[in-house]
């Protein structure tokens, strides 16, 4: 009401890559703009949406040039909570991203554009007494309509639940609102009604009640805990406190954890159904989770990465599995680490978060290994089977067929023999990593990245899995034209056919993103596991993952050996945490398993600790090491990362930028190429900054950052930041 008499100066962030909130004026409404609001504004020639993120009572702009707000699409309705909003405020400044596009980041696809409406508060239908009484009237003529009554004299139902009745159900729904024998309310949030779960063991039960001990406080908590040990289970219980509570919680996954599976057992215990998201879903799907976890309506919501935005008024505890797992990391557009940033929100709030995993990253181990989070160990499996039996094959003295020693195949045929299942592992899908000419030495490169074309033999393509480009397999050599081309190494496709030629009498299921292009198709496949009956597995680091096959004995690790010497410092750690939760797969119920790994370094010191010793020996040794060479967790680093078609451009940008770095104790380094220099035909270099400590790089990154715009060159590149980045 007063916005004409006293200007007030709405800070706006627009879906746009610029680093900075734009200025307008309040509409001429009578609403009081808020911030967390949607607004529609004049953006140059268009419309567009934006959200309010400050109100002001200056501008840098003077006020007749500024613009006025066209409307608020959601009347007085906020999409982002004051919670949100720091909590994204301190993103941007922390990841030195575009205001805009961290905001919009946070917001449901539809509420990014100016036709999605924030949902109504999802409503049920009951029976009223006039409902009841003429139910116990004859049916009448309208079927449909006594089936509706039908249904819901059972219980209350939802439209989703009504739905099914009767193709006409919304008119039928109608008449019944308006006889007054049904009535709608808001739906409440489903009753807790847990079934008890098994006896917890005495390390479970610490866990438990360490972590319950501190509800209403801001703790970090590592469980860490070998595969099987039952950290699902005390998952479990500590969300049953924070709901009987009456508070919410958040659940986040790695993206390819999210199964059917995993949700159904969640319902099961607790007893209602978890609102699910991630980003497979459809935008109505995803809007509906958002409406419900801002009104209160989800209790407990399961999601990957993108769910740790979701507006929770009642939040009283985040949890995130496998906190190691790289998917918690967006590698584009705005980069953020869902693990630090679900600190920093229960921080924020002053609840608890919990890190589950078998294998910590060196970032959570070391903070645990400092004191700073409280560090709760399940060394056992829960079932009371074994740690599995470890064998290390050296190659160098074997006989190899499509991959696989001889004595890893007398292993797979005495596995099968006893009529139980074995795993055989292999991160790469496809048929072959390389198709060449025997004749000339051609082979098929990627024209977009610096890889090669994997070969996919079975729908005849060769695919390049940085890109997505692909071409039909030539019918000879490209070059030379003879008819010699063939496959070099190995891929999951190939072991396949080869085992299946071996074992042909035995059931062969593949899991890699070719054969599992749903989550659904993950359950089907692993379902057919579970009955027990005897048979292999084959499959890429989707096997690797939370999954419990009891009958699996023996896993066979076919070969991981370049991390054993990559470039890239985290390898060796991605190793280990792939190694021992591939492992992990192995003897879960009450048979023994083994673990036969192949390699050609048998004697590498980090494989033998990590053998010998275990995970935490392994994390504890290349610790030692990182610190050694000031790596991180033990340095700060942030990226500079720029691509263009052309690398003069790139390189003179990156130079220029270089000149401008200030003086201090933070340091940069480049310009370096990328691991992959050219990737969809666009070269990538970067600089490398690094400090001691986190807030002297973010003392020196801050102003830098805000220079970098006027670089001459930076026209003609693309640039963006990346703070504690995981991939060079
Ligand atoms: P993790 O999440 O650590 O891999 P889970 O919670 O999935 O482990 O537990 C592994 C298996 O052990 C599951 O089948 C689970 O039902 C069972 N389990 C967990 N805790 C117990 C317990 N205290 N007693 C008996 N079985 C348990
Ligand atoms: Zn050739
Ligand atoms: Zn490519």
């Amino acid at each position: 009401m007063n916005s004409s008499c006293s200007p007030l100066f709405l800070k706006v962030a627009l879906p746009l890559p610029l680093r900075q909130l734009f200025d307008y004026l309040p509409c001429g409404s009578t609403l009081t703009a808020q911030p967390g609001m949607r607004v529609l504004v004049p953006f140059g020639q268009r419309k567009t949406i934006g959200v309010i993120v400050e109100i002001a009572d200056k501008s840098a702009v003077s006020p007749a040039k500024l613009a006025r707000v066209i409307a608020y699409p959601d009347g007085e309705l906020t999409v982002l909570t004051s919670e949100s909003l720091e909590l994204l405020k301190w993103c941007w400044s922390y990841y030195k991203h575009a205001p805009g596009e961290v905001v919009f980041n946070a917001l449901p696809p539809l509420l990014r554009k100016a036709h999605g409406v924030i949902p109504p508060p999802l409503v049920q239908y009951s029976l009223t007494a006039a409902g009841e009484a003429r139910l116990q009237e004859p049916p009448g003529r309208i079927k449909a309509q006594h089936r509706l009554l039908v249904h819901l004299q059972a219980g209350p139902a939802t439209d989703t639940q009504l739905r099914a009745s009767s193709p006409a159900w919304r008119k039928l729904l109608a008449r019944l609102l308006e006889q007054r024998w049904a009535r709608s309310e808001i739906l409440q949030p489903a009753p807790l009604n847990p079934c008890p779960g098994p006896l917890l063991t005495d390390e479970q039960r610490l866990a438990v009640d360490a972590i319950s001990a501190t509800l209403g406080d801001f703790h970090c908590h590592l469980l860490d805990g070998v595969t099987g040990s039952g950290k699902t289970e005390v998952y479990l219980c500590v969300l049953e406190q924070v709901l009987k509570q009456g508070g919410q919680a958040l659940l986040l996954v790695p993206e390819i954890g999210l199964t059917p599976q995993l949700v159904s057992r969640f319902h099961r215990r607790l007893g209602f159904e978890p609102v699910v998201t991630h980003s497979g879903l459809s935008e109505g799907q995803r809007l509906q989770a958002w409406a419900m976890a801002k009104s209160g309506q989800a209790r407990l919501v399961i999601g990957t990465r993108s769910a740790l935005f979701l507006p929770l008024p009642e939040l009283r505890m985040i949890i995130l599995d496998e906190e190691h797992d790289a998917s918690f990391k967006q590698q584009d557009g705005f980069r953020y680490s869902a693990r630090d940033v679900a600190v920093k929100r229960a921080a924020g709030l002053g609840v608890p978060v919990v890190l589950g995993t078998a294998t910590p990253s060196l970032e959570t181990f070391n903070n645990a290994a400092a004191g700073r989070y409280h560090w709760h160990r399940l060394r056992h499996r829960a079932t009371g089977a074994n740690e599995p039996r470890w064998r290390v094959l050296d190659l160098c003295q074997q006989v190899m067929k499509g991959g696989i020693s001889a004595t890893a195949m007398s292993a797979i045929g005495e596995t099968l023999e006893k009529r139980e299942q074995a795993l055989v592992f292999l991160n790469r899908r496809g048929y072959a990593p390389v198709l060449l000419c025997h004749a000339c030495g051609w082979h098929a490169a990627c024209q977009r990245c610096d890889a090669n074309l994997t070969w996919h033999k079975a729908s005849q393509r060769l695919l390049c899995h940085h890109c997505g480009s692909g071409v039909r397999v030539p019918l000879m050599c490209p070059e030379c034209s003879a008819d010699a081309l063939q496959g070099a190494g190995e891929g999951t496709e190939q072991l396949e056919q080869m085992l299946a030629t071996a074992w042909p009498a035995t059931p062969l299921l593949r899991f890699d993103r070719d054969t599992v292009r749903k989550t659904g198709e993950f359950d089907r496949l692993s379902e057919q596991v579970k009955s027990g009956e005897s048979c292999l597995l084959v499959g890429t680091q989707m096997l690797a993952k939370g999954h419990h096959f009891p009958k699996v004995t023996l896993v066979v690790i076919v070969n991981l050996d370049q991390a054993l010497y990559s470039s890239d410092f985290r390898a060796l750690e991605r190793m280990g945490q792939l190694m021992v939760q591939v492992a992990g797969r192995a003897g879960r119920d009450q048979l023994p398993g083994e673990v036969v790994l192949q390699t050609h370094y048998p004697q590498h010191e980090s494989l033998l600790t990590l053998l010998e010793s275990g995970y935490e020996a392994f994390a504890a040794a290349i610790s030692a090491d990182r610190r050694a060479a000031c790596l991180p967790p033990f340095s700060y680093q942030a990226l500079l990362r720029s691509d263009a078609h052309r690398k003069e451009d790139v390189r003179a940008f990156l130079n220029q930028a270089k000149q401008l770095f200030p003086v201090g104790r933070a340091t940069v380094y480049g310009p370096f190429p990328a691991m992959m220099e050219r990737r969809s035909g666009r070269t990538r270099w970067y600089l490398l900054v690094q400090a001691d400590g986190r807030s002297l790089l973010h003392r020196q990154l801050d102003g830098w950052v805000e220079k970098l715009k006027n670089i001459p060159a930076a026209r003609k590149v693309r640039w963006a930041v990346d703070v504690d980045p995981q991939d060079y």
